[in-house]
């Protein structure tokens, strides 16, 4: 472990048992949510479905005990009720990934409960880091364990029950260094596209064009959508365009491709359009409208690639 590794996985571990929260659960604990729950996971046992077997028993319907954080999730929008704590308790996952690791994965997930819950109940929860784990290599990569424990309480702050969530956060195994060349997926190549790849491998882009009528079109495809001819050739584009729109793709992460990656649907000065991906820019840098000139990725798998690179001021 390196002198820098250690001053931030310090800083990490300090985050070891602060306690964030509480947070505070949208709705009480109702009999419409068990019954769907009990529906869309085919549990069919009376007692949490007729009312009356645990009226008996407990005076109350009760929730079947696999639904402790059902209960406390967030909306759609991520967002929880009025009153509840806004600290962050993933700071630590960010932290690990600021540091190259940027992949996660959840490792198992514990639940215990100290009382069934009842109809009514409302729910609250704190949450802490209860450890980070030395870096540790698997088969996926190499990276850290975090595990964190979340504390759940009824209204009167009585504990109900509480949850172990562990996750491996890490880089991937097959991450190749930045100087090897990039390996990307190999596209579907087919009789009616071949000579775009082909011509790639070349340092060309070609456009196909429609021998009856002339009409360009891009991706390549066996008829013109014009005049319905199957007859065609192609052209080779300057490699000149701009930027018709974009996306920046930050998840799945991928082998040697940046975590925030920009990727362009250009317009050639021919007319068509291109999906490719956009070097030489930081993801938050890309502008519509900014001129763009072609470069070729070669990469490891036999494939070329076609890229842009913007030339800076948007038109
Ligand atoms: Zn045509």
């Amino acid at each position: 472990m390196s002198e820098l590794q250690s001053n931030w996985l310090d800083e990490a571990k300090a985050l070891i048992g602060h306690e964030y929260g509480k947070v505070y659960a949208w709705d009480a604990v109702n009999q419409p949510m068990i019954r769907q729950w009990c529906e869309a996971l085919g549990v069919d046992n009376p007692l949490y479905l007729d009312g009356e077997t645990a009226q008996q028993r407990f005076g109350a319907h009760v929730a079947p005990p696999t639904m402790l954080q059902a209960w406390v999730l967030a909306g759609i929008k991520g967002l929880y009720p009025p009153g509840s704590a806004t600290d962050n308790p993933y700071e630590v996952l960010q932290l690990i990934e600021r540091h190259g690791y940027a992949s996660v994965v959840a490792v198992n997930s514990e639940q215990e409960y100290f009382r069934y819950l009842k109809e009514g109940d409302r729910l609250s929860f704190t949450s802490m880091i209860e450890s980070v784990s030395e870096e540790k290599t698997t088969g996926l990569g190499t990276g850290f364990f975090v595990t964190q424990l979340l504390s759940f309480y009824d209204q009167h702050d009585a504990k109900v029950g509480q949850m172990r969530f562990r996750l491996f956060k890490f880089r991937p195994a097959s991450a190749k260094p930045a100087a090897e060349k990039p390996s990307r997926p190999m596209p579907g190549i087919s009789d009616d596209n071949r000579f775009f790849w082909d011509g790639l491998k070349a340092r060309k882009l070609l456009i196909q064009r429609c021998t009856a009528c002339g009409t360009l079109r891009n991706p390549p495809g066996p008829a013109c959508p014009a005049c319905h001819s199957l007859l065609s050739d192609s052209i080779e584009a300057s490699g000149r365009g701009r930027i018709y729109s974009y996306t920046v793709v930050h998840y799945p992460t991928l082998p040697g491709v940046p975590a925030a990656n920009p990727v362009g649907l250009i317009e050639l000065e021919e007319g068509v359009r291109l999906v490719a991906g956009l070097v030489g820019v930081a993801a938050d840098a890309v502008r519509i409208g900014s001129e763009v000139s072609l470069e070729f990725l070669e990469c490891a798998n036999e494939l070329t690639l076609p890229v842009f690179r913007p030339l800076g001021g948007a038109a």
